[in-house]
């Protein structure tokens, strides 16, 4: 994770930086830092905290002069959270400054040879090995440095290296850990992602694994391992700098759940043409879809809570057998899986590190890969065979939001669109689901409209110190979503269950009070989830029901009941996700937590 930022150019670059950052933030929020060139040597400043107490110490960046700089928004992997350990790490020397998002695996036997050298650490970090490492190799030529470093590292990274030598410019270069480049007129840019640098350009170079650049005032230099130079495309950033700001929202995270409506349309929209799902974006034939043997999706977090809709959905419109497994678990089980197989890997941010390694060890196998991606130009997307981008605009908060109801919707897409193919869809429920999948982004506005009631049902819990989340099927997979936004904003202890499994054990946990939220959509086993709540009932607790419009049997069994419109339900998750969203977020609102940043979490995982 953490947050990278560079800049050369004629203005002062401290401000600059600052700036960059906070929209960064969003990545690591642990302390954060800055290198400048102020003309004689390499100025660092860093602190502990958030942002906001660089920016004091720093005057805004006022006390910083200089037109060339890096700094770094960190979320600690090796050593805690402090001044010391924070970025940019210095060489010996002071001559170069170095920013670092991801780790660099092989640190420790780097470390000890370079302490045999005479090298001293200060920091914890893995981070320091690099900058330590590029004095070493350094004999004159930067470059040569560069690659010499590169070839010694192995992990991650993304790298901001600032040198005395070279004033008027400075090196980036990325391995598996993003890193874009923002072109500018007499001044160039890095960062993490584009929103950083928006304010000032919106031509962006996606920078491929192990390519270096070379940023200087009139211009940007690409290179590759050889140091041959790169031509590459300038990527035009269509979306507007607003999208990526709060806009009169207290937190990103309402702005993004109310922000779901626009996201699904645009998402959705361009998929379906005349009544048909069309996916451009993929080159799988019918052929292809016909000789599949099995369907995995590998996802982390709510992504694997969308592919655990996936599979429901899937399997129930395609007949082929879909496993849903979390990343971190597919990377290392020795998967069953080869070249009949297609897995499908969604990611918001294209680069969370389990998903990308699950990616590569499905692909080695000689699986397809289909992913579902937010980031234009991911390391995920880069990877698949095929992508579909969820069009959902740059999500901040670190509790997804919008990024994953638009996954959701390319889920439904591709189900339908495999059923299709499959001949196992009629022409008229065919056409009554593209016709539901259009209506979705105006229903989710309507139970937008409720927020109120929400807000009142957070007032009477955000008390609680533990809820569970039950539900069957699909009603299960939104559980498991509800769950997580809640335990992940508001700190509250809560778990999600297949509704018939509580009574196998952790129904013990349940007792007088205990707020369960029972979700209960599907009509073939409404009933069942009724007795369900009804056992917990019976057991002391409190229910609130979330069910369809026409389900008037929850308001004799539940103690407050939300209801959503009705609609095929095989979407259904898409509308009953957004009260729980609500929920989660207004009661981590009253207990006072920050929202947006929720402690020990960062989002864009990109560490394993
Ligand atoms: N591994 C580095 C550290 O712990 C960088 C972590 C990051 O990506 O923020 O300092």
């Amino acid at each position: 994770m953490c947050g990278i930022v560079g800049y050369i150019g004629k203005r002062s670059v401290a401000p600059i930086l600052l700036e960059g950052l906070s929209k960064l933030e969003y990545r690591g929020y642990d302390s954060a830092g800055i290198a400048v060139y102020n003309g004689s040597e390499i100025q660092v400043e860093k602190a502990k905290g958030r942002l906001a107490v660089l920016s004091e110490k720093t005057n805004g960046g006022q006390s910083v002069n200089g037109t060339v700089g890096i700094g770094h928004t960190r979320w600690a992997t090796h050593g805690e959270p402090s001044d010391v350990n924070a970025h940019p790490h210095l060489s010996q020397s002071g001559r170069f400054a170095v920013v670092h998002n991801g780790i660099i695996e092989n640190y420790i036997a780097l470390k000890k040879r370079l302490e045999s050298k005479g090298f001293e650490f200060i920091s914890e970090t893995d981070t320091e090995v690099i900058a330590h490492l590029f004095e070493y190799y350094y004999k004159g030529d930067i470059m040569e440095a560069v690659t010499k470093v590169i070839n010694r590292v192995e992990g991650s990274y993304a790298l901001g290296v600032l040198c005395v030598d070279y004033p008027d410019q400075f090196i980036a270069v990325r391995k598996a850990s993003p890193l874009i480049v923002g072109i500018g007129e007499d001044e160039n840019f890095i960062a993490s992602d584009v929103t950083a640098i928006l304010k000032y350009t919106r031509n962006i170079y996606y920078l491929e694994d192990d390519e270096i650049v070379v940023l200087k005032r009139d211009g940007v230099e690409i290179y590759n391992m050889d140091l041959e130079e790169v031509q590459k495309e300038v990527f035009t950033v269509n979306w507007d700098v607003s999208a990526a700001e709060k806009g009169g929202y207290e937190h990103f995270m309402m702005k993004e759940i109310e922000e779901q409506p626009k996201a699904l349309r645009d998402t959705i929209s361009p998929r379906i043409n005349n009544g048909k799902v069309v996916l451009d974006d993929i080159s799988l034939t019918t052929q292809d879809i016909k000789n599949i043997r099995k369907i995995y999706i590998v996802a982390c977090g709510s992504a694997y809570h969308v592919g655990v809709v996936g599979k429901y959905v899937i399997e129930k419109m395609c007949r082929i057998p879909v496993e849903v497994q979390v990343a971190s678990e597919f990377r290392y089980c020795d998967p069953i899986v080869g070249s009949k197989d297609l897995v499908i890997v969604i990611s918001q941010s294209g680069e969370t590190a389990d998903t990308l390694a699950g990616l590569k060890e499905a692909k080695n196998h000689g699986a397809r890969i289909l992913s579902i991606v937010n980031v234009v130009g991911s390391a995920i997307a880069n990877a698949s065979d095929d992508v579909i981008y969820t069009w959902a605009g740059p999500e901040i908060a670190v509790a997804t939001t919008k990024a994953y109801s638009t996954q959701l919707a390319v889920m439904y897409l591709i189900a339908l669109y495999m059923a299709d193919k499959l001949g196992m869809v009629t022409s008229g429920e065919y056409a009554r689901y593209v016709k539901d999948i259009e209506a979705l982004p105006d229903m989710v506005a309507k139970i937008l409209e409720n927020k109120d009631e929400l807000q009142y049902l957070a007032s009477k819990f955000y008390n609680c110190k533990s809820i569970f989340f039950i539900g069957r099927n699909l009603d299960y997979a939104v559980s498991l979503e509800g769950s997580l936004k809640l335990k992940e904003i508001s700190y509250i202890h809560s778990e999600a269950y297949a509704a018939g499994e509580l009574k196998h054990g952790t129904i013990s946990l349940i007792e007088e009070g205990t707020l369960v939220i029972a979700l209960a959509t599907g009509s073939e086993l409404f009933d069942k989830t009724v007795s369900n709540v009804k056992e917990v009932k019976a057991r002391g607790a409190v229910v609130m029901g979330v069910t369809t419009e026409n389900q008037d049997d929850m308001d004799t069994v539940a103690d407050y009941v939300v209801k959503v419109p009705q609609i095929n339900e095989t979407l259904l998750p898409s509308l009953t996700v957004i009260p729980l969203q609500l929920f989660g977020y207004y009661v981590a609102s009253l207990k006072g937590c920050d929202i947006d940043k929720p402690r020990n979490l960062a989002k864009s995982v990109t560490v394993e």
